[in-house]
């Protein structure tokens, strides 16, 4: 019996979501300690202390089920940002809404448009429902909307964004969105995926919430995996239309979000001083990637996000190797169609240094080899 034969016909054309390589495993290939990744796009700061007594409060009660509807944080997220508390749904993690609108609005056959080199989960929710993937071409590595423009048709359905995207760090502004919506018809759903929001600079950032007001098919997604540093735990919200978020609710899973994972949102999302610290440590060492990419002529995607995309003009994966045995973690992205790049996050100042110090070095041998 070869089970491929029975699955649904779009899960026989997926592979298994690659994660970045997990510190331990790298300990233990290679017997050295102090190893830094730079390869999830994960808090640098880890995940703050107003999280951490929230947890140590809840775990006195796991016994009973999680509060289904999430009302003290929904609450909390609709005080902060000025919205109803009918517009907000929560997931586990954004990537379980991500799949949720999918299952909401897309059947079999049914299209779903995102861009090359988007975030690779959107491919993967369309073919496990058996739905058309119409992937755009990107431009300058970042989407191109006018060509989604052209792809829309009696079947699309749904429309992923990511803004900024990864693994490119491409950032829409807030007329490029804008002008798109515009365009696009009002019974098509289209999700702004603003995973990297909070560390993009508050005057460049779009006004997501009041566009939603203004195009009732726009859901925003959200979490709290990467600013907020929850990776771990697993929350993420969407901000919808009520219709759509009631919608949403009725096919999420009634206890998608844990006790801990809402207990410890609840006490971050206003933790603003957290924030503003990763951010503008994200800011400062950002430059320093620029400057370091400029130095040593190396090509970057300028990135609105918390990781950096460089270019390499060369296949990378030797390089990601070396990096490894120098005990930094990087992300290949090999799998997004982008053999020649490398996705480094951003991490604290020591880190990027030890991740400077090991790409000088390797960069070092390359040009000796290539004049020997
Ligand atoms: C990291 C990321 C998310 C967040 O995923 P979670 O499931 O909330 O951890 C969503 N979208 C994009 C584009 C991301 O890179």
């Amino acid at each position: 019996m070869q089970f491929i034969n029975i699955a649904n016909e779009g899960v026989k054309s997926l592979s298994p979501y690659q994660a970045g390589k997990p510190i331990e495993e790298l300990e233990r290939e290679l017997g050295i300690q102090n190893i830094v990744k730079l390869a999830s796009n994960e808090n640098p700061f880890g995940f703050p202390e107003s999280a951490k007594q929230a947890i140590i409060q809840q775990l006195n009660d796991l016994t009973r089920y999680p509060d289904s509807n999430g009302f003290e944080l929904k609450k909390a997220i609709a005080e902060k940002f000025d919205l109803d508390m009918s517009q907000i749904t929560l997931g586990n993690g954004s990537n379980d809404l991500l799949e949720l609108f999918a299952h909401t609005f897309a059947s079999e056959q049914d299209e779903i448009i995102y861009s090359q080199y988007a975030f690779i989960v959107y491919p993967l929710v369309t073919k496990a429902i058996n739905a058309i993937a119409r992937e755009v071409p990107a431009k300058n590595w970042g989407h191109n909307l006018s060509g989604f423009l052209k792809v829309i048709n009696q079947k699309t359905k749904l429309i992923y964004i990511a803004n900024p995207n990864n693994p490119t760090g491409n950032f829409l502004s807030q007329s490029e969105i804008e002008h798109f919506l515009f365009q696009v018809p009002e019974h098509i759903i289209v999700v702004l995926d603003e995973a990297y929001t909070e560390f993009t600079a508050p005057e460049e950032r779009i006004n997501s919430f009041a566009l939603a007001k203004q195009y009732p098919n726009l859901i925003i997604c959200r979490t709290f995996s990467k600013a907020y540093g929850l990776a771990g735990l697993r929350i993420g919200y969407a901000v919808s239309h009520p219709e759509i978020a009631d919608l949403l609710n009725r096919v999420r899973q009634p206890f998608n979000c844990n006790s801990l994972a809402l207990a410890a949102a609840i006490a971050v999302i206003n933790d603003n001083e957290f924030v503003k610290k990763v951010a503008e440590n994200n800011r400062l060492e950002m430059k320093r990637y620029e400057d370091f990419c400029l130095k040593h002529q190396l090509h970057y995607i300028p990135s609105k996000a918390n990781f950096i995309t460089i270019d390499f003009k060369q296949p990378a994966s030797k390089i990601y190797e070396d990096l490894l045995r120098e005990g930094v973690i990087v992300r290949p992205i090999a799998g997004y169609g982008l053999p020649n790049h490398l996705r480094v996050s951003i991490g604290l100042p020591e880190e990027n240094t030890k991740f400077f110090t090991a790409l000088t070095a390797i960069l070092k041998k390359i040009i000796i080899l290539a004049t020997q």
